[in-house]
């Protein structure tokens, strides 16, 4: 088996289990591998520490999947791993599986780059690694085999892989998908999920339990949802006896399902308003014409995707922290989210406390919030965690 023999000292990370090789570790290439094998990694002095797949054109240059030398990267291991990761979602959800969840987390599950999600009868998978790539089909079977479906779908059309230098990959994998949108229950709401364009693979599944923590603190309140996709927040809200939702977002295809999304549900008696429009303008419009609210959601999309965008990214958040903050009534609530995974939960809090300061708001932490617990965060890789909110209050 082709090998990569790691620089002096550079094994430290893989002795604590991280799964990640930089090129700047590597002393050496051996075997001359494919994008996608299999190669074991080796210390300097020689020693066996795991087994990797190769990733030439990325800056992670190899990623591990199993720190066991008797452990081949083949169909049983893509079962073995598959079977753990849902076998971990039923004891997380207390036996049943939700309709809607996410099934494989990536690293966090041990299959880098590999994400695979539940919406009823349908798996939508991403694989965004070459790794992963290759052992496609082994993975489709892995998951038909644990969690009866009648489609593994596949939406494999994000810039991960293009830093991998592989092309976009979407269709159906094994069976036939549905035509159109997938219906969904989360919390007795029904949403649609459009697993061929919709956002990630299709529905921000990460949201699910912060959508419920908003939903309960909505009864007659006046809401403002930032962001807000296909209604997700906004339908908790109302379903919980929110007095009055304005919901702004840039799609207007999010948009318009979102209003399908009430319609559906039955909660179009009250208030409801839908937007499109740039957040970043419409808060300096409410904040002009002086429209105030009880409850704001912010969740924007990620503003950062590395470490060299941080700064903008702050910008970015500390200005709509300060303008939600501004907007709301004493008393009020602000539920703030950042999924970028460059940015770190201390910064974020940073972020907001500043935008307190600045807003001349005096704001407490009810929650500190992150991704749902099928969003799995190994302990070996705390990159993992990319999804950081808080549940503010102003007295
Ligand atoms: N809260 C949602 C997910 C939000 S995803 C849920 O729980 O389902 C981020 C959303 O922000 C996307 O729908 C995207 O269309 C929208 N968006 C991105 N930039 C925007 C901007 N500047 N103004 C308004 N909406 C924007």
């Amino acid at each position: 088996m082709p090998a990569i023999v790691l620089a002096a000292k550079r094994e430290r990370s893989l002795l604590r289990r991280h799964p990640w090789v930089f090129s700047g570790s590597i002393q050496e290439v051996r075997g001359d591998p494919q994008p996608g094998a299999a190669v074991d990694l080796l210390s300097r002095k020689g020693e066996w520490l795991a087994r990797a797949t190769y990733s030439p054109e990325s800056a992670i240059r190899a990623r591990v999947w199993t720190f066991d030398r008797d452990e081949p990267l083949d169909a049983a291991f893509c079962t073995r791993r598959v079977a753990l990761a849902v076998d971990l979602r039923r004891r997380i959800y207390g036996g049943e599986l939700p309709q809607a969840c996410r099934l494989l987390n990536g690293e966090g599950d041990g299959l880098p780059g590999v994400v695979a999600d539940r919406y009823g009868e349908v798996i939508v998978v991403q694989l965004l690694t070459w790794g992963g790539e290759l052992l496609r089909e082994e993975l489709a079977a892995a998951l038909r085999e644990a969690v009866p479906c009648r489609c593994v779908f596949e939406r494999s059309d994000t810039n991960a892989r293009t830093r991998e230098g592989l092309a976009a990959q979407v269709g159906s994998i094994w069976g036939d998908a549905p035509a159109g949108t997938i219906e969904i229950c989360e919390d007795g709401l029904t949403f649609l999920v459009d697993i061929r364009s919709g956002h990630k693979t299709g529905f921000y599944l990460d949201q699910r339990e912060n959508r419920r923590l908003v939903g309960s603190r909505s009864a007659g309140r006046d809401i403002l949802n930032c962001f807000c996709y296909t209604g997700g927040f906004t339908l908790h809200a109302l379903a919980n006896g929110a007095t009055s939702a304005v919901s702004i977002d840039s799609s207007q295809e999010a948009l318009d399902l979102a209003a399908t999304h009430v319609e559906r549900n039955g909660l179009a008696a009250g208030s409801i308003e839908f937007q499109r429009a740039d957040v970043f303008q419409a808060l300096r419009r409410f904040r002009d014409s002086r429209q105030d609210f009880d409850l704001i959601v912010l969740d924007p999309p990620k503003f950062a995707d590395t470490k060299g965008q941080l700064d903008r990214a702050s910008r970015g958040y500390k200005d709509i922290n300060l303008l939600g903050l501004k907007l709301l009534r004493p008393g009020g609530e602000l539920f703030t989210f950042s999924c970028s995974g460059a940015m770190t939960t201390e910064l974020f809090h940073k972020i907001v406390a500043d935008a307190a300061l600045d807003a001349g708001r005096e704001v407490v932490v009810l929650h500190e919030l992150r991704q749902a617990p099928d969003h799995v965060v190994s302990t070996a890789f705390p990159e993992g965690r990319y999804l950081n909110g808080l549940h503010l209050a102003v007295r």
